[in-house]
């Protein structure tokens, strides 16, 4: 899941990461509200969408950038209005773009520099790493690929937690001296807190800033959090827009099932991401794309069934659905009743191969047997995927 910056620098304020002040508008008379608080200071205004870029970005009515510096209210209206319900084009929106439906005015800060800071979960090693920069304020990728030596990573060991020497370390290896380096040891800290309490898989300001008087802020954020956390944090999934999220995913969310959407047009249930993956793989190989990833788990009920059917039913681009079960804790025949179930819901209008195997498989071939639906069934995975592919033809 992720959150807007203005969300994100709701949890700066928590947490007590120093960042610019800054009000979130959907109006063009909200933004002048905003811009007027702030009256003295100058001021940003920046497109709100989860994806990054923004600055060099363009809208589809022909105005460039979604970060600008303005001097009014007035100006803060006008902006906002060129801006709001507007689509937003960016390297990391693709070229269909992302509506806009807020901005943030905030305080502009005068920069000395500009550096990158992350901190993420790092699988290879199981720890939290902290991957820093003095290239801030561009594509880290970029950094990555042509100055692969500017880019510092730190591992945190998880048990001893973030040690004030490794903060020194860091602070020094990015040139930062005196009261400015503990500005930023302490910026770390809390940032580090912040990731760990909310379970976060990562959290990246790009750019992270040093002024010309000695303080040290983020003007950007990028969240991520742990979606199997979130149980933990109501307040941070209130956070969450709809309105940014693929529709499938977040039906799929409500009843706990993994999904992921893709692009083609075959739509998979499995049981267990292995073989999730695996029946992805072996409908391309036969010539298909897979039109999502689909888990509905090793415990799954008859409504998360139902309800995974109908997510895959209520998508235009689907053409034909492929079950791909092997039971162990998960029973073949509560997998034969939630299909059943949803398709007398929502009728069966595109071909549907099934492949059972293991747990209660008799039972659930009997019941798919008696439903008297339209289904072919597979003997193996490579026979169930064939029959799906031909039947997309
Ligand atoms: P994005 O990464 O989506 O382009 P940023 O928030 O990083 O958006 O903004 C792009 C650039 O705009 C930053 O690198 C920074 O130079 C400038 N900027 C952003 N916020 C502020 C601010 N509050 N004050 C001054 N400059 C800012
Ligand atoms: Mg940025």
């Amino acid at each position: 899941m992720n959150i807007h910056e203005y969300q994100a620098k709701e949890l700066f304020d928590q947490f007590g990461v120093p960042s610019p002040k800054g009000k979130v508008a959907s109006t063009p008379e909200e933004a002048a509200a905003a811009a007027q608080e702030f009256a003295g200071a100058k001021l940003v205004i920046k497109a709100q969408v989860h994806a990054g870029g923004r600055g060099k970005g363009h809208f589809k009515n022909g105005f460039q950038g979604g970060v600008h510096l303005i001097e009014s209210p007035d100006q803060a209206a006008e902006f906002a209005s060129k801006m709001l319900n507007e689509t937003l084009v960016t390297v990391q929106t693709g070229e269909e773009g992302r509506l806009v439906r807020k901005v943030m005015v905030a305080e502009a800060v005068d920069i000395t520099h500009e550096y990158y800071l992350s901190i993420l979960m790092d699988r290879a090693t199981s720890r939290p790493v902290i991957v820093a920069s003095t290239e801030g304020g561009m594509s880290i990728e970029d950094v990555a690929h042509d100055t692969p030596e500017k880019i510092i990573r730190h591992h945190v060991h998880p048990l001893l937690g973030l040690q004030p020497y490794e903060l020194r370390k860091l602070s020094a290896e990015l040139g930062f001296h005196g009261e400015q380096s503990k500005e930023f040891c302490r910026l770390v800290a809390k940032l580090y807190k912040l990731f760990l309490t909310c379970d976060c898989s990562m959290v990246e300001i790009n750019p992270l800033v040093s002024t010309p008087d000695g303080r040290v802020l983020a003007l950007d954020a990028k969240f991520g959090f742990d979606d199997n956390a979130l149980y933990r944090h109501p307040d941070i999934v209130a956070m969450r827009d709809p309105e940014e999220e693929d529709p499938r995913e977040v039906a799929a969310s409500e009843f706990n099932l993994n999904y992921i959407g893709l692009d083609g047009n075959i739509a998979c249930l499995v049981n267990g991401a292995g073989l999730a993956m695996a029946t992805m793989d072996i409908i391309k190989h036969y010539g298909g794309e897979p039109a999502n990833f689909l888990d509905v788990g090793g415990g799954a009920t008859k409504e998360q069934v139902t309800a995974a059917f109908k997510i895959i039913l209520g998508d235009p681009n689907v053409k034909g659905i492929l079950i791909n079960i092997f039971g162990g804790i998960m029973d073949c025949n509560v997998i034969a009743e939630g299909v059943i179930a949803a398709a007398k819901e929502t009728g069966l209008p595109i071909p549907l191969v099934v492949r059972l195997e293991g747990n209660n498989v008799e039972a659930g071939k009997a019941t798919l047997a008696a439903s008297g639906l339209d289904i072919t069934s597979g003997d193996t995975m490579a026979d169930a995927a064939k029959k799906i592919v031909a039947a997309v033809g």
